[in-house]
C-alpha cells in the first residue's frame, strides 16, 4: 500500500450507548482523512451477557438463556433509534431480529447437548462484535463515511483450541486480501474484534478482550502506521484506576514494560497486543474515547522509549499458587522437567517460578485442571495449594541494572508478607506474591511511594540513584518519534482541508487536535468569529517560533502526488510547510529542545489579520527568534521586498456618448493617470533590486453609450525602498487629478541572514511585517513562489524532507547562538 492505514479500535465502553457512539463517531471523522481500519468490541456488557446466557442454556434451559439478552438487543435497538435513519434502522433491527433467531437455536443445541458447548460458545459470543460492528458501520456511513462492514472471521484465522486460540500464518494474507482494496478504494473497514475463524469456517474467539488483539493482529498484517487502542481511561496508568485513584498517565512506554503490564494484570491492553505490533515496531497508543484529546500512552521500542525508570504497579487477584517440596530435587536432573510436564499435559499456564532448595512455586491464573493436576504432582512431592493471591508487578525500564529497587519496594510494604519474589527474566519487572485482602493496601502504598509522594519517601541514600523516585516526564515530552510524522501525508491531509482565506475553522481544528495529541500545550487565538490562529507550545517559553499560514487562495484543489510531487492548493504555499515545521518541532523535541514554538496563522493572504492578532500575544515576548515559512526553494531569504497597494479613482460627469461635450470621461482621466504613473522612475536598491509597479485591476463606467462618470484602478507596487519614497512619486504623477486610497503597506525588511545557507531575495509578501513582536524574522520554506497561487500548485518531496531538516538545524543554531 502506497500510505500505510492507522487502526482504530474501540473498547466495549468506547460504545456503549449512543453518547458514546456519537463520541466514535467525532473521533474517526476527524481522523478521516488517513488510511484506517476500525476495530470494534461488542457494546459495553454484552459479552458478559452472551456467556451467561451460555451457562444458562447448558444448565437446560433455552428459552430463558435466549431471554436474557432482551435487554442486550433493546439497547442496540436504542442506538439505532437515535443514530439512524428510517431505512438504516429498519436494516439493523431486521439484522437484531436475524441474530436472535439463530442465538435463540444455538441455545436449543446447547441445552440438548451441553457438550458441545465450546464451539457453539464461540458462535454465539460472536454475536457481539458481529452487531456492534454493523451498527457502527452504519452510524458512521451516515454521518458521512464511507465505511464498508467487514466480518472479522474472514481476517483472523486461527486453530481449533477453543478458549485459548492460536491465530495462523494465513490471517496476513487473509487480511490483506480483504482490507487492502478496501482501503486503497478509500473506504474505511468496520471490523468487529474479538472473533475469527478456523479453516474450516467454524467461529472461534481470542480470548476475553481479545478485541485489542484483533486490532494488533490486522495492524501487524497492514504494517499500519499506528494501532490506537480507544479505551475509557487516558492511557496505561501508573497503576489500576479502580484500585489507585490517584493513578495517573504513563505517556511513553516500552514494547516490553507494555507487554509486561499487561501480563501482569493492567486490563487496559490484552497481553497479547504487544507482540504482532513489536514484531513490525509499529507504535501502539492508548487513548480515551470520551477525552479524545488528552495524549494518552504511546508504545515504541526500548530505546525511544525514555525515561528507563519505574513505569506503574500492576496486579492480578485471584491467583492460585502451588509449591511442590522435594528432596529429591536437591543436585537432581529431570526434576522440573517431569513438573512442567505435569502442567502441559493439563493444559493449565504457569505465571510466576520460584525456587529454593527443595521446593518449587507456581502461580496459576486458571486453576480449573488444579484436581487433575494435583494427583500427578503429588508423584513429585508434597503439594500445598494456596487460593487467593495477588500478583503484584513492578514494571518500568529502569529495573534493568539498578540494585537497591527490591529494597525500597520491600522496605515501604515490610509489614506485609510477601512471598514467591521474582525478578522478570526480561528485568523489566520485579513481582511478588500477597494475599488477596493485603493487595490493595500494598498497591497504595507503593504507589504512593513511587508515583505521589516523592518528597517524604526519598530513597535511603544507598540506592539512590537508580530509582528514579519519580520517574514521569510530563505529558508534554510524549517521546513521539518524529519519523513518525509522515510529512507527505499530513501535507496531504491539510491540502485536503478546503482552507480558503476566511475559511480557517477546519483545519485550525484539525491542527489544534493533532498538536495537542502529540502533546503540546495548544491555544487557539480566536481572530474573528471562528477563525483562529493555532498557537503551540512544549510548556517551557518558546525562543524560537516555527511560523507560517493556514489560508490558501482560491479555488481549493484537492491532493494528488507522484513520486516526485504532492499536489493541490496549499502544496507549497503553505501547507507542506505546516507539515515541515511540525516535524521539525518534533525532532527538537524529541531531543528535549524545549524552546520551540509553532504559529500557524489566519488570512496572510488577504489583509494577515491573523498576524496582526499573534502580534498582541504575551507569548511573543518570549521569543527570540521567528522562523516564517513561505516557499523559498529552501533558500534563506535575506529580505523581503516591500509592498504597497493603492486604489486610485477618479471623477467625471456621465453624458449621452452622442454629446460628450456634456460631459467628462473618468476613464479618460484615468488612462492619463496611469499613463504618467507608468513613467515613473521608482527607485531602486542594491540588495532589494528595483521597485515594480503593476496595474492589477481597471474598472469603471457602466455602458458602451454612456461618458463614464466613475474610474478606478488598483496598483501593486513592490517596493525596493522604503514605501514613502514611492509614495510621493506616486502622488506627483497623479497631481491631485484622481483620489488615492492606500489599502496595504509595509517597507521591505531586511532579514536574518546565517552564514553557510543559500540565499535568496523574495518578492512577495509575508505576515513578517506584522510580527514584529515575535523576535527577530527569518524566511525559508520548501517549494516554488511560481508554483503559489497557480492552478498546477505543488512541492517536491525531496524539498519536503530537507525542510524538515532545515528547520530543525536553523533553530538549534538559533538556540546555541542565544545561550
Ligand atoms: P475496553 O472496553 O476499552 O477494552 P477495558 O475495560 O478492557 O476497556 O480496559 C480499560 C480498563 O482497564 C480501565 O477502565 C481500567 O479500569 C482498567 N485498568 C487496569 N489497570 C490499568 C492500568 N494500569 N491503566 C489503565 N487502565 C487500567
Ligand atoms: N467483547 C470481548 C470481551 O468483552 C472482546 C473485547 O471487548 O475486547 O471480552
Ligand atoms: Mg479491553
Amino acid at each position: 500500500m502506497t500510505t500505510k492505514p492507522i487502526i482504530m479500535k474501540f473498547g466495549g465502553t468506547s460504545v456503549e450507548d449512543s453518547e458514546a457512539f456519537r463520541n466514535v463517531t467525532s473521533i474517526v471523522k476527524s481522523a478521516s482523512r488517513q488510511r484506517m481500519v476500525v476495530v470494534v468490541s461488542a457494546i459495553g456488557g454484552f459479552t458478559n451477557a452472551l456467556l451467561a446466557s451460555v451457562e444458562k442454556a447448558i444448565d437446560g434451559d433455552a428459552r430463558a438463556a435466549t431471554r436474557s439478552l432482551d435487554q442486550g438487543f433493546e439497547r442496540h435497538l436504542a442506538i439505532a433509534q437515535q443514530l439512524l435513519w428510517e431505512d438504516g434502522r429498519a436494516h439493523f433491527e431486521s439484522e437484531i431480529a436475524d441474530a436472535r433467531g439463530q442465538i435463540g437455536e444455538l441455545h436449543k443445541i446447547v441445552a440438548a447437548h451441553p457438550s458441545t458447548h465450546a464451539p457453539l460458545r464461540d458462535e454465539i459470543v460472536a454475536f457481539g462484535e458481529l452487531l456492534s460492528s454493523q451498527l457502527l458501520a452504519a452510524v458512521l456511513r451516515e454521518n458521512g463515511l464511507a465505511t464498508r462492514y467487514v466480518d472479522g472471521r474472514r481476517l483472523i484465522k486461527t486453530d481449533e483450541s477453543y478458549g485459548g486460540v492460536v491465530p495462523l500464518a494465513e490471517t496476513a494474507t487473509a487480511t490483506q486480501a480483504e482490507l487492502i482494496p478496501l482501503i486503497e478504494a478509500g473506504e474505511i473497514p468496520v471490523v468487529g474484534g474479538f472473533i475469527a475463524s478456523t479453516a474450516k469456517g467454524a467461529t472461534t474467539t481470542l480470548g476475553r478482550g481479545g478485541s485489542d488483539y484483533s486490532a494488533a493482529i490486522v495492524g501487524a498484517a497492514l504494517d499500519a502506521r499506528e494501532i490506537q487502542i480507544w479505551t475509557d481511561v487516558s492511557g496505561v496508568l501508573t497503576a489500576d484506576p479502580r484500585v489507585v485513584p490517584a493513578a495517573r498517565t504513563i505517556p511513553v512506554l516500552s514494547y516490553q514494560e507494555a507487554a509486561e503490564l499487561a501480563y501482569f494484570g493492567a486490563k487496559v491492553l490484552h497481553p497479547k497486543t504487544i507482540q504482532p505490533a513489536m514484531d513490525r515496531k509499529i507504535p501502539v497508543r492508548v487513548c480515551n474515547s470520551r477525552l479524545p484529546r488528552e495524549a494518552g500512552t504511546l508504545i515504541v521500542t526500548e530505546s525511544e522509549a525514555a525515561p528507563q525508570t519505574i513505569k506503574a504497579i500492576a496486579h492480578k487477584s485471584g491467583i492460585t499458587t502451588v509449591q511442590i517440596t522435594s528432596a529429591r530435587m536437591l543436585g537432581a536432573y529431570g526434576f522440573l522437567r517431569a513438573l512442567f510436564e505435569v502442567f502441559d499435559r493439563h493444559r493449565t499456564a504457569v505465571d510466576v517460578v520460584t525456587t529454593s532448595e527443595v521446593s518449587v512455586s507456581l502461580s496459576l491464573d486458571n486453576p480449573s485442571a488444579l484436581p487433575e493436576v494435583i494427583p500427578d504432582l503429588e508423584k513429585l512431592g508434597a503439594v500445598e495449594v494456596e487460593e487467593h493471591r495477588t500478583i503484584v508487578s513492578v514494571v518500568g525500564e529502569g529495573l534493568r541494572g539498578t540494585p537497591g529497587i527490591a529494597a525500597r519496594v520491600f522496605s515501604t510494604i515490610s509489614d506485609i508478607n510477601v512471598s514467591m519474589i521474582s525478578v522478570g527474566a526480561s528485568s523489566v519487572n520485579l513481582t511478588f506474591m500477597v494475599d488477596d485482602a493485603r493487595a490493595r493496601e500494598t498497591i497504595v502504598r507503593l504507589h504512593r511511594a513511587y508515583f505521589e509522594d516523592e518528597s517524604s519517601n526519598q530513597p535511603a541514600e544507598a540506592y539512590r540513584g537508580g530509582l528514579g523516585v519519580n520517574v514521569m516526564s510530563p505529558p508534554s515530552r510524549s517521546g513521539y518519534r518524529p519519523d513518525l510524522i509522515d510529512v507527505f501525508q499530513l501535507t496531504r491531509e491539510l491540502i485536503d482541508i478546503p482552507s480558503v482565506t476566511g475559511e480557517e475553522a477546519e483545519v485550525g481544528s484539525f491542527l489544534a487536535e493533532f498538536l495537542q495529541r502529540l502533546g503540546y500545550k495548544v491555544e487557539l487565538q480566536e481572530v474573528t468569529a471562528r477563525r483562529a490562529n493555532v498557537i503551540a507550545t512544549t510548556g517551557a517559553p518558546p525562543h524560537v517560533v516555527l511560523s507560517t499560514h493556514m489560508d490558501t487562495v482560491p479555488p481549493h484543489i484537492a491532493s494528488s502526488e507522484d513520486s516526485e510531487f504532492i499536489h493541490g492548493r496549499g502544496a507549497c504555499d503553505a501547507k507542506g510547510i505546516i507539515a515541515t515545521q511540525i516535524a521539525a518541532a518534533e525532532k527538537l523535541r524529541t531531543d528535549g529542545v524545549n524552546e520551540i514554538g509553532l504559529l500557524f496563522t489566519v488570512d496572510e493572504e488577504v489583509t494577515s489579520a491573523g498576524a496582526k492578532a499573534a502580534n498582541a500575544h504575551p507569548l511573543a515576548s518570549s521569543c527570540r527568534y521567528l522562523i516564517n515559512g513561505e516557499p523559498t526553494d529552501n533558500r534563506l531569504a535575506i529580505g523581503t521586498k516591500g509592498s504597497l497597494q493603492v486604489t486610485i479613482t477618479t471623477e467625471g460627469r456621465a453624458a449621452h456618448s452622442a454629446y460628450p461635450e456634456q460631459g467628462d470621461s473618468a476613464i479618460e482621466k484615468l488612462l492619463d493617470v496611469l499613463t504618467d504613473i507608468r513613467k515613473v522612475g521608482w527607485p531602486a536598491d542594491d540588495v532589494f533590486g528595483d521597485t515594480t509597479c503593476n496595474i492589477g485591476v481597471i474598472s469603471g463606467g457602466t455602458r458602451a453609450n454612456v461618458i463614464p462618470g466613475q474610474a478606478q484602478t488598483v496598483l501593486q507596487i513592490r517596493l525596493a525602498t522604503d514605501a514613502n519614497t514611492t509614495k510621493g512619486l506616486l502622488e506627483t504623477a497623479i497631481a491631485n487629478r484622481a483620489a488615492l486610497d492606500y489599502k496595504s503597506i509595509h517597507d521591505p525588511v531586511r532579514l536574518l541572514a546565517l552564514d553557510g545557507s543559500e540565499q535568496t531575495i523574495v518578492r512577495f509578501t509575508t505576515d513578517i511585517p506584522y510580527l514584529t513582536n515575535w523576535g527577530q524574522p527569518l524566511l525559508i520554506g520548501p517549494g516554488s513562489i511560481l508554483d503559489a497561487h497557480t492552478a498546477h500548485e505543488r512541492v517536491a518531496k525531496s524539498e519536503l524532507l530537507k525542510a524538515v531538516d532545515l528547520y530543525a538545524d536553523l533553530s538549534r543554531r538559533l538556540l546555541d547562538h542565544e545561550n
